[in-house]
């Protein structure tokens, strides 16, 4: 078994910070730890982020558009898990291009997505990789 192999298998963390269904997953979010606020604008944001049970890391990702009609702006976060050596290499990358660094998360990463669009219900899902929406 390979050193990837072995790591990938460790994904994607405990039941704790990582239960089956998108709902509950989206609920233990709010206990993850956070490690990092590596990117912190008004409409747009990139955090590091650990359970405190099996120390599995998250990389979260918060995209606002603003409704300048309605006011009712369209929210869109999402979460991923990635191992340490993910995590270091994204924090490494983010100061020379955000969108680099977003990308050393696997496309086929299985993540969290909840999207509050504009004017509409919240939905919770599962998705893969990080794909940040246009924001403001
Ligand atoms: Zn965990």
């Amino acid at each position: 078994m390979t050193e990837a192999t072995h790591d990938s298998l460790m994904l994607p963390g405990c039941a704790n910070c990582w239960p089956a269904s998108p709902e509950a997953a989206w609920d233990a979010r709010r206990e993850l730890r956070e490690l990092a606020m590596w990117v912190d604008e008004a409409h747009f944001n990139v955090r590091g982020l650990q359970c405190v049970h099996c120390s599995r890391r998250f990389i979260s990702v918060f995209t606002e558009s603003i409704d300048w009609i309605n006011g009712d702006d369209g929210q869109s976060w999402t979460t991923a898990p990635v191992t340490a050596a993910e995590f270091a290499q994204l924090e490494a990358a983010l100061p020379s291009s955000i969108d680099a660094a977003l990308r050393l998360v696997p496309a086929n990463r299985r993540s969290l997505r909840r999207d509050h669009p504009s004017g509409q219900d919240a939905q919770i899902g599962w998705t893969s990789g990080i794909d940040v929406c246009s924001h403001d």
